[in-house]
């Protein structure tokens, strides 16, 4: 029997696998930390379980239009005017299974077989394998200064007559770095002007440190919505903490999302109306939820950054935004599978190897779990690599000693 040869060659989700192995190890009683996993440990809104409830109460579990409910549209129509200052119809939105699916649904629509899209490294994981199971071919532009910022020279270099699309992701995942306004200037500047479409993959962009402000592509840009190339992808994971919600959207002009629409409705024809109903909730209810998440997230990112100086050789720039980090290990090693698999095996603590993002010798260190994680997380790393800690740990109730280094 032969299968196909596309789906056989897309990777597994490193971070799903992830998961699964930490779950294992705990399910044996073992004391694993989770540092790989992107997923806050707050409480979905009380507003969003109330609107969710509110329907399954009632036994209104119906279709609801492919595109999604009508009022959660409004919700999002509100959310775009608020955060971006752009006012968009009904017919530029559509909601989706999270904003994965947006972006899957996104790149099938535009791409044609062998067109090109651009990912800025570090890039999230599941860019490439989407672009390739739409046929199309991942270019990475990777900044060369060592920095984790792309420059638009290296871009420029990397566009062909086949680039449809670049993909960006700010603030990044897996370097929690956020790029300027400048470069997202310059970006849509050049996408427009080489008819380029720009997908900007905003789901961190409220979860900013330091008093940063939200950067709105639309900012930049004299076109309309309809005419321009920018296609926002959002949703309610990251920033609310709701990422089994698994609702997120696209705003673009109306002939990508009634294609999208189309798409989706061949597909999985509508998302569910709980989760739709949960994530209108959470639009329209207080918002002091997200502003708490944020500063906890950001008073973790205080941490870990020291956690992380006082770390013999390890090197590290100060994430601004998400809940991940990217410091770079090459002391201890340039392959960032085997020191992540070496870290889970002797200190039980799960990271995600810097090559599954463009970013070999490094590691994604994740601070969106509690406190207690973070600390001893890091310690239990140290412990393992660092030449220079103490040589005895409790990890559980287990004494262990470091006869390696
Ligand atoms: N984009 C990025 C950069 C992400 O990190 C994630 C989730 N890890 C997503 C999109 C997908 O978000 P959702 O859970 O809404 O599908």
């Amino acid at each position: 029997m032969s299968l196909s040869q596309l789906a056989r060659s897309i990777a597994e989700s490193p971070t799903l696998r992830l998961n699964e192995e930490a779950r294992l190890l705990r399910e044996r009683g073992e004391p694993v930390i989770h540092l790989g996993i992107g997923e806050p440990k707050n409480k979905a809104p009380l507003a969003a379980t109330l609107a969710t409830s509110s329907k399954l109460v009632q036994g209104d579990v119906k279709y609801s239009p492919t595109d999604g409910l009508p009022s959660l549209k409004k919700a999002i129509i509100r959310y775009t005017e608020e955060n971006y200052d752009k006012l968009v119809a009904p017919e530029n939105v559509i909601v989706s299974s999270g904003a994965k699916q947006s972006i899957f649904n996104v790149l099938f629509t535009l791409l044609n077989p062998q067109d090109e899209v651009i990912c800025l490294a570090p890039y999230w994981v599941s860019y490439p394998e989407m672009i390739r199971m739409c046929y199309g071919v991942p270019v990475v532009v990777k900044p060369e200064d060592g920095t984790f910022h792309p420059r638009l020279a290296d871009i420029e270099k990397a566009v062909s007559p086949s680039t449809k699309a670049i993909i960006v992701n700010s603030p990044n995942n897996p370097s929690g770095v956020m790029y300027s306004e400048q470069f997202i200037a310059e970006i849509v500047d050049f996408c427009e002007r080489r008819g380029i479409w720009v997908l900007m993959d905003d789901i961190y962009h409220k979860l900013i440190f330091d008093g940063r402000r939200i950067i709105s592509a639309y900012k930049y840009t004299e076109r309309d919505v309809e005419s321009s190339k920018i296609i926002v992808v959002n949703g309610i994971a990251k920033v609310y903490g709701m990422t089994g919600y698994r609702i997120g959207w696209a705003v673009a002009p109306r002939e990508i999302v009634g294609i999208m629409n189309n798409v989706q409705a061949q597909t999985t024809s509508c998302v569910s109306l709980l989760l739709q109903a949960g994530a209108e909730g959470a639009l329209n209810g207080v918002q002091s939820v997200v502003e708490a998440l944020r500063l906890q997230i950001q008073n973790h990112r205080d941490v870990i950054v020291n956690e992380l100086q006082s770390f013999t050789g390890v090197r590290l720039q100060k994430p601004e935004g998400t809940f991940y980090c990217l410091p770079d290990f090459r002391a201890y090693g340039n392959d960032s599978v085997k020191l992540a698999d070496f870290l889970l095996k002797k200190a039980l603590v799960v990271t995600v190897p810097g090559k599954e993002f463009g970013m070999e010798g490094h590691l994604r260190l994740s601070y969106s779990g509690t406190m207690k994680d973070v600390t001893e997380g890091l310690a239990r790393m140290k412990w393992a690599l660092d030449p220079n800690s103490a040589n005895e740990i409790y990890i559980g109730d287990k004494k262990c000693v470091r006869d390696w280094v």
